[in-house]
């Protein structure tokens, strides 16, 4: 570590520290290992994952309509994005959100196995960004990085010593600091002075426009998505305050394969149903793989 990196840790961790305040309270977070597992943890499980996925898309109709610099792949920028927003929106799940995704990841990665029963064509969704461990590893530091003691468990699973901490809360701030400069010299903000932005509702809106088609056969996903306003949840926790100036569909669609998309010829975020229902086929066998390899012994209620 040298001078000038030290120096600059307390100002971008205060600069953190300030987005965290600005954007709502901290909550405590349980490790998700310490819930039993129940239908309402693979709920959980397939709403969190779908919603970094709509976070992700999100990030790429951000760069692409603000024309934001990535500097590097930008599937790892669109990753980045929809962390730093989530950890910092103040929204009830944002941490725990993580922590599901982080664990979908590692699953994913250390369950080979899974590829025989739907890993295959999830596999096909993640192929263009990085590896499953990389997404896990670089989404468990930036969450060590925002809270140590909140997430001291993902820094023993990482194998963290007190440097690798500190390399990781460096690693946010720099990130969040990057993401103030972008947002302050691209993105025209229009109601960061009213406060509160409202959450768009289903239905055709001047700007934001959220549908969730009827499809029989996806019921069940439908209806959880519906129930939880994932959504409307992620335009406001994304969209809602930004000059988009063309409007913007956020879709959610059976589209013949587990995946989301950004389309910008139509701007329209598609979240397929498919990728739904296969998080949900997926949940039992990476909590199976997890305590295998984990020897964890969840508690039963
Ligand atoms: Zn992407």
């Amino acid at each position: 570590m040298n001078g000038v990196a030290g120096m600059m840790r307390m100002p971008i961790a205060l600069l953190f520290l300030a987005f965290l305040v600005l954007a709502g309270p901290a909550r405590a977070t349980m490790p998700a290992h310490e819930s039993p597992q129940t239908d309402t943890d693979a709920e959980q499980f397939v709403l969190s994952n779908l919603t970094f996925a709509l976070y992700h898309e999100m990030g790429h109709l951000l760069i692409d309509r603000f024309s934001l610099p990535v500097l590097g792949n930008e599937e790892d920028g669109a990753d980045n994005i929809a962390t730093i927003l989530l950890l910092a929106n103040g929204s009830e799940t944002g941490n725990g959100l993580l922590l599901q995704v982080r664990q979908g990841w590692l699953g994913l990665a250390q369950a080979p196995s899974l590829s025989k029963t739907g890993g295959t064509e999830l596999a096909a969704f993640l192929r263009p960004h990085s590896p499953d461990a990389l997404r896990a590893g670089r989404i468990g530091c930036l969450l060590v990085g925002s809270h140590r003691d909140m997430f001291a468990h993902v820094a023993l699973e990482m194998g963290l010593d007190e440097g690798g901490v500190a390399r990781c809360a460096g690693r946010l701030g720099r990130m969040v600091q990057g993401w103030l400069r972008l947002r302050a010299a691209f993105m025209n903000r229009t109601s960061a002075r009213s406060g509160a932005v409202p959450e768009p509702e289903a239905g055709t809106g001047e700007t934001i426009r959220i549908v969730y088609d009827q499809q029989d056969a996806f019921a069940d996903i439908r209806e959880m998505m519906i129930q939880d306003r994932l959504l409307e949840k992620a335009a406001r926790g994304v969209l809602a305050g930004y000059e988009l100036e063309r409007p913007v569909t956020l879709h959610a669609m059976a589209c013949g394969t587990p995946n989301a998309f950004y389309d910008p010829s139509k701007g329209e975020i598609q979240v397929c149903y498919e990728l739904g229902a296969q998080l949900l086929d997926l949940f039992p066998q990476l909590h199976r793989s997890r305590s295998r390899q984990q020897r964890i012994s969840p508690r039963r209620p």
